[in-house]
């Protein structure tokens, strides 16, 4: 039961966050749909009723039923120099302690599916769950250089929904920059200002995959008449439709019809619209109607207002020189930024020390490293391929024109640096080279790069585009 309320929690969280709060408990015991779960500490517990409560109780709910009930056990650390833990089942009388032990959760809760607006064809009278995340709001959305065009776009949006010349509205930029906050945060203004009208939030992945699915059912029709009911569409990354004819062949419909009707799109990107590839031009210049507004990365002081912001809600305190140092040390994303702040809390939590510089240097490095994204082989030849504006499969063939050797040397040199991948198995996705190639091919970039200026620009540019 609990692997599968995980495996649904997982889904439904960052992945930092689960690392954080999910794997460290222990499933007790499962006894009249009352599972008995082990949290390491009483702050552990308070945090995941503050923050998780309602994902612990739909993912319950969704395994044993409405009847179904959640009992924390805390272990107790043990100060006295006896070794033998022991736990302590927190009796639920003693509420003033603890807020709550054992949560009932309540038969009320709507529906167990948080990512899917259910979509019921042919009915017309369909109520649509908005699926907005009232944590992402205007509020909590700290303003910066960095931000304050699509921010106070989104406010403009928010206020007068359709009635501004920003329809679209495209906030684009970098990972974990806030446009999925952004995206909610203009929803949950909205239907706070105009409760009646019908808001959705939806990734451009699910839009994709209700559509797909549309079609094999044979409801395309409802699939469509659907989303033409909505006041408020909101669609985020929408450079996942690159490649995806029939996706942007039927958003384009309905994009055209919610616009025609004065309805408010607002769309987020990871690109700005002349970078996307494989997007309809027709589409691209739809997105461009109105206004694209970029999110870049905030500055350190930004930064610090974004952390100290949070730690304030999270009732934290935490010396001001460790909250600048890991502002100074975590730059180009905000997700991460609160993630060091989340592992440092809750390191500091378990091990019962004090927040040190050295013990945020530790976790600043950790995060760094492990955060580092893995590129894959395929990723790096089409970037390098970019680069030298060759197509992947001029890299991969069998010629020897110089600039191509480089070019297919270069990706070999990145793909063993940058992936675990032996040298057999990249020379075999990199047109089908043996080992010694590959090491020949490290070596020579290697000393390139040592002795030819021009050469050495390649791979620093080259290892800037792959770390981003
Ligand atoms: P994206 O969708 O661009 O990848 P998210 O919207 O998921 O990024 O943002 C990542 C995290 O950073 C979220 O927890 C979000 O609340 C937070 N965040 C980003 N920008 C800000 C900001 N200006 N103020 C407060 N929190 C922010
Ligand atoms: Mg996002």
């Amino acid at each position: 039961v609990w692997d599968n309320c995980l495996s649904f929690i997982k889904d439904n969280i960052q992945p930092q966050a689960y690392k954080t709060w999910f794997e460290p408990i222990k499933p007790v015991k499962l006894t009249n749909k009352a599972l008995s779960i082990q949290v390491p500490s009483k702050f552990f517990y308070e945090w995941l009723e503050e923050h998780y409560v309602k994902l612990l109780k739909v993912a319950l709910v969704k395994e044993l039923g409405n009847t179904a009930r959640l009992v924390y056990i805390i272990k107790m650390e043990n100060t006295y120099g006896n070794k033998k833990p022991f736990t302590e089942k927190i009796p639920s009388a003693n509420r003033s302690n603890v807020k709550a032990q054992e949560i009932d959760v309540p038969i009320k809760n709507k529906s167990p599916e948080l990512k899917n607006p259910f979509i019921i064809p042919g009915i017309r009278n369909v109520k649509i769950e908005s699926q907005l995340n009232p944590n992402y709001n205007f509020d909590n959305f700290l303003e910066g250089d960095s931000n304050r065009l699509a921010r106070s776009a989104g406010m403009a949006v928010a206020n007068k929904p359709g009635g501004t010349s920003f329809n679209p509205l495209l906030i684009f930029g970098g990972v974990g920059l806030g446009k999925t906050h952004i995206a909610h945060a203009i929803g949950v203004e909205i239907k706070d200002k105009y409760p009646e009208k019908t808001v959705l939030y939806i990734s451009a992945e699910k839009f994709t995959q209700q559509y797909i699915e549309s079609v094999k059912k044979n409801t395309r029709n409802d699939f469509i008449h659907f989303y033409q009911l909505i006041d408020v569409l909101i669609i985020d990354d929408v450079q996942f439709f690159s490649g995806k004819s029939g996706t942007q062949d039927v958003f384009f419909h309905i994009f055209n019809h919610l616009h025609q009707n004065g309805k408010q799109v607002i769309l987020t990107s990871d690109k700005a619209p002349v970078d996307m590839q494989d997007i309809e031009q027709r589409l691209l210049s739809r997105f461009k109607w109105g206004l694209s507004a970029e999110l870049q990365t905030p500055d350190f002081e930004t930064r610090v207002s974004i952390v100290k912001n949070k730690l304030y809600r999270d009732g934290v305190e935490m010396p001001n020189d460790i909250v600048e140092y890991v502002a100074k040390n975590i730059k180009s994303n905000v997700r991460e930024l609160e993630g060091a702040i989340i592992s440092l809390i809750a390191q500091s939590s378990f091990n019962k020390k004090e927040v040190t510089i050295e013990l945020a240097k530790q976790v600043v490095e950790k995060f760094v490293k492990n955060t580092k994204r893995e590129v894959s082989i395929d990723y790096i030849q089409k970037v390098v391929s970019d680069y030298f504006q060759m197509d992947v499969s001029t890299l991969q063939s069998k010629t020897r024109k110089r600039h191509i050797v480089q070019a297919r040397q270069l990706a070999m040199f990145f793909a063993k640096k940058f992936t675990k991948a032996s040298l057999a198995s990249i020379g075999s996705q990199i047109g089908k080279r043996d080992h010694a190639t590959v090491l020949h091919a490290c070596k020579t970039v290697d000393n390139l790069s040592s002795t030819d200026k021009q050469f050495r620009k390649y791979v620093e540019d080259l290892t800037k585009k792959l770390s981003l």
